[in-house]
This record gives C-alpha cells, sequence and structure tokens, in this order.
C-alpha cells in the first residue's frame, strides 16, 4: 500500500463535496484511464487499485434525467425536480438540477457541477447547475 492509496481512502464522499464547493473538483483515474468518483478504492471498471485523482472538467452535459413530481421524505415538499445524470468530460456525476425550469432541461443541456443544500435537512446535494 502507498501513501497515494491512503490519501484516497481517507479521502470520504464529504471531501469530495468540500473540494467540489471550492471549486476544486476532481475524478478518480486508474492506469488505463477509467473514471470514477470517490470514495473508491478500486477501479470498477478495471479493479485496478492505484488510482489518482485528477481535475474534473469545468463544463458538463446532461446525459439523461428525470422529473420527480411525488417527493418522499426530505425532498418532500420540492416537488417538482429533476434528478440528472451529466458527464464531465467521461465522468458521470448524479445530481439535482437547479437554475432551470423542470421542463425545459434536455439532454444534451450544458451544467456545471456544485454543491447545493436541501432547505428541508440542511443536507449538502450535489448540484447540476444549468449554465
Ligand atoms: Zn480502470
Amino acid at each position: 500500500m502507498t501513501w497515494t492509496d491512503e490519501e484516497i481512502r481517507d479521502d470520504g464522499f464529504d471531501d469530495w463535496l468540500d473540494a467540489v464547493a471550492a471549486d476544486e473538483g476532481y475524478h478518480l483515474e486508474c492506469p488505463d484511464g477509467h473514471a470514477s468518483l470517490p470514495p473508491r478504492l478500486v477501479c470498477p471498471d478495471c479493479g485496478a487499485t492505484d488510482l489518482s485523482e485528477a481535475p474534473l472538467a469545468d463544463a458538463g452535459e446532461v446525459v439523461t434525467h428525470t422529473t420527480v413530481h411525488v417527493g418522499t421524505g426530505a425532498f418532500d415538499d420540492q416537488t417538482p425536480y429533476v434528478v440528472a445524470i451529466a458527464e464531465f468530460d467521461g465522468v458521470r456525476i448524479t445530481g439535482l438540477v437547479r437554475g432551470v425550469d423542470p421542463d425545459d432541461v434536455d439532454v444534451g443541456a450544458p451544467v456545471e457541477v456544485t454543491v447545493g443544500e436541501n432547505p428541508a435537512t440542511g443536507d449538502r446535494v450535489v448540484v447540476h447547475r444549468a449554465r
């Protein structure tokens, strides 16, 4: 085990949110170039264990999205809202879409990843903000 592995092991999802909030988002990359998000110790594509950090692309685009009309639990009073998977230079990130009318979210729409808050709980959430 190398020091690099140790550092990644300590990088939880909250650390990743901190980095995204500071505009220093990153992803993990294995020697074959497969991208994944922390926390992870093993490449989900090939099983490589020597993952390194690489900067996240500034701009992404919506790959797929769904509008939620009936919320559950913490998101109960925020419907309708859109959950989308956006791709940032090969890195796929799931988040809430904000800054655009739910009806206007389309595949291919440009977004940037930020960190927002669930007003009902105060929890931090991944947000894809329309560019
Ligand atoms: Zn890999």
